[in-house]
């Protein structure tokens, strides 16, 4: 979508929620009068169209919901983003019906972004992927206005970024072989579990290629025993971890299996922000952080820093976005130990260029902010 159309869809977007509220639709308040010294947000709603339907164990989809974001400050603009995939419990009209309560312009210091996070939890206590979406584009604006990419403001060396995992659904068999060989260019193949034919599924990838995997069985195994078979099966066919092996509530039971597995055991629905990092630390070996649950880039890097803290490991992953809220996440991910950063891949109408996988690697751009520019 170009600009024009994406401003026009920001305006029927605005309307069509009929907010009261003081939100300048794109700017056009604010390009009159040059600088306004204000914070000026303004959002629209944008479908994600998937490449391919996108399978879990516990359901399938072939579009995600998306709002994006943008805010101005002294004719600056920065780009975020809430991508809202159903299990988050959000929709398009849940982060518009936030984001229209908000009212940044009573923020004249756009660095304040703690006190804006305090604003924001203020507002309501969940809406994780509205709150997202404004410190991502806070960051994106605060970067380009110290004219620095935030892995630089935040002293992380780029070279040190990991692989990224590239994920296969479940599937059929063919379009599982075809996705392996989709996935040529990555290092890490990320695998979607929790269904009846999961070793079925590791052994057309291992016919394929010898590349090691992580799982991520998205809370599908329900017996804690049958989960330590999979995880010593698993460990003999090179994997590297796995990923929510059980339901988010079976605590115990995760723990009981963590004691026992000879892979990491990473935390993934159970945890959405920072004080969820000390309670995952019972039952889990490290934690997987996304900007959609963290509430943006703020509390991600927090999180990251308490993980490394108490010893856990560290995932860095996202959702179906645009290159927008990945590139964000990616600044963060000299940080980590392992990154999904695949999201932006999976989608056919990406709005920004940003993030790249250069020989499997996260490369991140060397631009202000969070390093993206529109399409
Ligand atoms: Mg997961």
């Amino acid at each position: 979508m170009n600009r024009r159309n994406f401003l026009r869809n920001a305006a029927l977007g605005a309307v069509a929620m009929a907010s009261p509220i003081s939100i300048s639709a794109f700017g056009e308040a604010t390009k009159k009068t040059g600088r306004s010294g204000r914070l000026n947000l303004s959002f629209s709603p944008y479908e994600l169209k998937l490449r391919h339907s996108f399978n879990l164990a516990k359901y399938s989809r072939t579009t995600t919901p998306d709002v994006q974001v943008q805010i101005e400050y002294d004719g600056i603009i920065g780009y975020g983003e809430a991508s809202m995939p159903p299990y988050l419990g959000e929709s398009v009209a849940s982060v518009t019906s936030f984001l229209s309560k908000l009212d940044l312009s009573q923020f004249s210091d756009p660095f304040c972004i703690e006190e804006i996070h305090e604003y924001m939890d203020r507002i309501a206590p969940d809406n994780r992927a509205a709150k997202a979406s404004v410190d991502i584009a806070l960051h994106d604006l605060l970067g380009k206005i110290m004219g620095q990419p935030w892995y630089k403001i935040w002293g992380l060396n780029p070279d040190k970024a990991p692989d990224t995992s590239f994920t296969i659904g479940i599937d059929t068999a063919d379009v599982v072989r075809k996705k392996v060989d989709e996935a040529a260019p990555y290092n890490v193949l990320k695998v979607k579990m929790g269904l009846d034919n999961d070793k079925e599924l590791v052994e057309i990838i291992r016919s394929k290629t010898d590349r090691p995997i992580c799982v991520d069985a998205n809370q599908g195994w329900n017996d804690k025993e049958k989960a330590l078979e999979m995880c010593y099966w698993l460990a003999e066919r090179n994997c590297l971890f796995v990923e929510q092996p059980m339901p988010k509530e079976m605590f115990d039971e995760t723990a009981w299996l963590r004691e026992r597995s000879p892979l990491p055991i990473i935390a993934d629905e159970f945890l959405q922000r920072l004080p969820d990092v000390k309670r995952a630390m019972g039952a889990y070996d490290g934690i997987n952080i996304k900007l959609m649950k963290s509430t943006g880039m703020h509390e991600a890097y927090k999180m990251a820093v308490l993980a490394r803290a108490l010893g856990m490991k560290v995932m860095l992953g996202c959702m179906t976005e645009t290159s927008c809220a990945v590139t964000a996440a990616a600044q963060l991910s000299p940080m980590v130990d392992w990154a999904d950063l695949d999201g932006n891949l999976l989608i056919a109408n990406d709005r920004f260029d940003g993030i790249k996988i250069v020989n499997g690697k996260v490369t991140i751009p060397e631009r202000p902010g969070i390093g993206v520019v529109l399409l």
